[in-house]
């Protein structure tokens, strides 16, 4: 968390909710403080539209759990970008573990996903937000493979980013093994992820070429790019988490799916 930096906490619904439920935790949420930090859903698509309609008159963002890495077209079960922002739906969750695990979606996907988000940015009628998820599984971690893990991944993710677009990307971290488990990541270890990933080779590289021709030292993007973590976040961690330098907010699972969990997180931040 640094103070130039606005917190951001994402609510990834999962596969969760029928529509009565989606109109009471949206009612819920509408009449939750969310002045001062920045506040996103992501329902299933089948709800996005129900979700961005009871939600039109507050600040929280609706977003997608999902994208296409293709355009419009005979690519059954898919939903390309421009119709979701046809819909006023702004924001992605991209390369999400689930996805990564159950679905297959290797690097090389999330990449193509990522890339093609975010060329909408560049006409200037559409204009896409992307959350890209990566992280170590316990397998990994136990192999001392965290650093090696996450940064081959953001390195695939920062390949599909121009270097005028990072404005529209937040990165969460989610190590695997903390997802849905109750086993939330100490907030050291979390921070020390955090810190890599916004000091990696890889993103400094990246700023590097922003202020080409400046001496930068630290660089731009890795100041202003918000780092997320998630895995089972919860009111009562959420304060320790939040205060470690390099977490600018949570993505949170199984507690975004009660207005007085999610809302005491929001609270918390
Ligand atoms: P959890 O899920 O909060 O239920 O652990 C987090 C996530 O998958 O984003």
């Amino acid at each position: 968390a640094s103070s130039s930096r606005t917190y951001f906490i994402g609510g990834n619904w999962k596969c969760n909710l029928n529509r009565k439920e989606v109109i009471d935790l949206c009612k819920g949420l509408a009449s939750t403080d969310t002045s001062k930090v920045e506040v996103l859903v992501a329902p299933v698509a089948l709800h996005l539209a129900l979700a961005s309609e009871l939600l039109s008159k507050t600040k929280i963002h609706v977003s997608s759990q999902n994208v296409s890495a293709t355009q419009k077209g005979a690519y059954t079960g898919e939903i390309a970008p421009d119709q979701l922002v046809d819909y006023d739906i702004k924001w992605s969750i991209i390369g999400h573990s689930e996805r990564r695990s159950i679905y297959h979606e290797t690097d090389a996907v999330v990449q193509a996903k990522v890339k093609n988000a975010l060329k909408h940015g560049l006409s200037v009628k559409f204009f896409i937000f992307i959350i890209v998820c990566l992280g170590e599984t316990k397998a990994e971690r136990d192999a001392k493979k965290v650093q090696e893990v996450c940064l081959g991944q953001l390195k695939a993710i920062v390949g599909g980013i121009e270097k005028n677009q990072w404005d529209q990307v937040v990165i969460a971290y989610e190590p695997v093994w903390a997802i849905g488990t109750g086993d939330v990541c100490g907030a050291k270890e979390a921070q020390e992820v955090c810190q890599l990933l916004r000091f990696a080779k890889i993103l400094y590289y990246v700023c590097s070429n922003i202020n080409f021709l400046k001496d930068n030292v630290s660089g731009p993007v890795a100041n202003a790019t918000r780092i997320l973590y998630g895995g089972s976040v919860k009111a009562d961690n959420a304060l320790e988490l939040i205060q470690q330098p390099d977490i600018d907010g949570f993505l949170v699972g199984g507690a975004s799916l009660k207005v007085d969990s999610f809302g005491g997180i929001i609270k918390a931040c």
